[in-house]
């Protein structure tokens, strides 16, 4: 595929005034939400729960987004629904495409934010990183998200909206009146909320995404396809497991409260020990569903031998089902950190290996298109500054 035009093109586009007459849009609802829509509209409420079933499959099994395209319903019943509905996911601003093949691609959603998506490919699938809001209210100090002033939390539409722009964009759709091949790889094989922003902060939207993204009869995605990343928000922890059921990452990167005071200033709120109850809490189905450990390799911060054996103590201790993840600090201009030396992170990683837990490394991805974790800000920022400039000199002001 061809990379597309820079990721600074058409910041021309001034936000949009919310429209008040705005019609609800069908992405993003619940079914039940969806059924109370319908009945609203006037459907029969014997007849609604199908009228759902039929709707569902053409957006979220088949990716149609044209209610005349929906031919197993009447045309005043499609006539009827383009009055009172859209069907709307964000719109792609533009896509950057890497030499490995990772895809970054900038949407926008309404109130003229942009928000970053990234698709990484692997043996024939890959894996989807999507955001949850714009922005992010915390404030770990290796994160360029989190210099970055929360804007707002997404709606579900808007999460949900990702996946299909994604799918769209890998062509990966069955035909109508097929289903997807389960037995086939796919191209989006598995998401990971690790986009922007803090997903147990905008939980009841990051839900109700998820569950669509799991419905067997539109996108079906298996929940151990789903790994939500956390800074560690205790609370919401245990509902995720119940309301959600999909794998959890947690962004653990320090060994002592001193540190990830410092790291996570969530940690403050729940400490170390309070987070790892919850997490030693979390429910699994099987033995294979372990908690990802997601670890920021900052040189000199956490990063020493002792470090890492206090880590698997961590880790054992609470008999927690783990594998840690070492990721590679992504640096980015003025970053206070700077990333662990190779020999390092190894020496790191044998050691948790050696106690018995997987210890991946992390590979850069898309790292010519800074599609990396943390990452993440960079282009909007960019887009933004242009646009500021643009009203500058159009003599609009800021
Ligand atoms: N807010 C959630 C999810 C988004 S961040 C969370 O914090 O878990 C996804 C992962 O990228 C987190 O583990 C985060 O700590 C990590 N990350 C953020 N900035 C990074 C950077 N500059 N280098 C490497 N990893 C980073
Ligand atoms: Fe927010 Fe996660 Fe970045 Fe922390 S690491 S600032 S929680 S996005």
């Amino acid at each position: 595929m061809e990379p597309t035009a820079p990721i600074t093109q058409d910041v021309l586009t001034l936000p949009r005034k919310d429209d008040p007459s705005a019609k609800p849009n069908l992405v993003g609802m619940t079914r039940d939400a969806m059924r109370a829509a319908l009945i609203d509209m006037g459907t029969k409420e014997k007849q609604a729960k199908m009228r759902v079933n039929q709707i569902w499959q053409w957006i979220y099994q088949w990716g149609k987004r044209d209610f005349d395209a929906m031919t197993n319903l009447s045309k005043d019943y499609r006539a009827q629904l383009a009055d009172h509905f859209v069907i709307e996911i964000p719109e792609v601003v533009s896509k950057l495409v890497s030499d490995d093949g990772t895809r970054k691609y900038l949407v926008r959603i309404a109130g003229g934010h942009e928000v970053e998506v990234v698709y990484i490919p692997e043996d024939g699938r890959g894996t989807l990183c999507i955001s949850s809001q714009v922005g992010c209210t915390l404030t770990c100090t290796f994160c360029h998200t989190g210099t970055q002033k929360l804007v707002r939390n997404l709606t579900a539409a808007e999460i949900i909206g990702q996946v299909m722009m994604a799918r769209d964009d890998l062509n990966e759709w069955p035909e109508p009146g097929t289903r997807t091949d389960q037995n086939q790889p796919r191209l989006l094989s598995n998401i990971v909320l690790m986009g922007m922003g803090e997903p147990l902060y905008n939980f009841e939207n990051v839900r109700d995404a998820m569950k669509i993204a799991m419905d067997p009869e539109g996108i079906q995605l298996s929940r151990r396809r789903i790994t939500l990343s956390t800074s560690g928000v205790v609370p919401e922890i245990a509902r995720t497991a119940d309301e959600i059921g999909c794998l959890l990452a947690i962004s653990f990167h320090a060994t002592t409260d001193e540190v990830r005071d410092k790291l996570v200033p969530i940690n403050k709120r729940w400490n170390i020990e309070e987070l790892l109850a919850a997490l030693a809490a979390y429910p699994k189905v099987s033995n294979s569903e372990r908690i990802t450990f997601e670890y920021v390799m900052l040189n000199g911060v956490n990063d020493s031998v002792e470090d890492a054996h206090r880590l698997v103590d961590h880790i054992k201790r609470h008999e927690i089902a783990a594998k840690i993840n070492l990721i590679p600090f992504n640096e980015w201009p003025g970053a206070p950190y700077k990333r662990s030396s190779n020999n390092r992170i190894h020496a790191f990683a044998d050691i948790i290996h050696e106690a018995g837990y997987a210890s991946p490394i992390r590979r850069p991805r898309g790292e010519d298109i800074m599609a990396a974790c943390g990452q993440l800000k960079s282009a909007t920022e960019r887009a933004r500054k242009s646009r500021k400039q643009i009203e500058a000199e159009a003599g609009m002001g800021s």
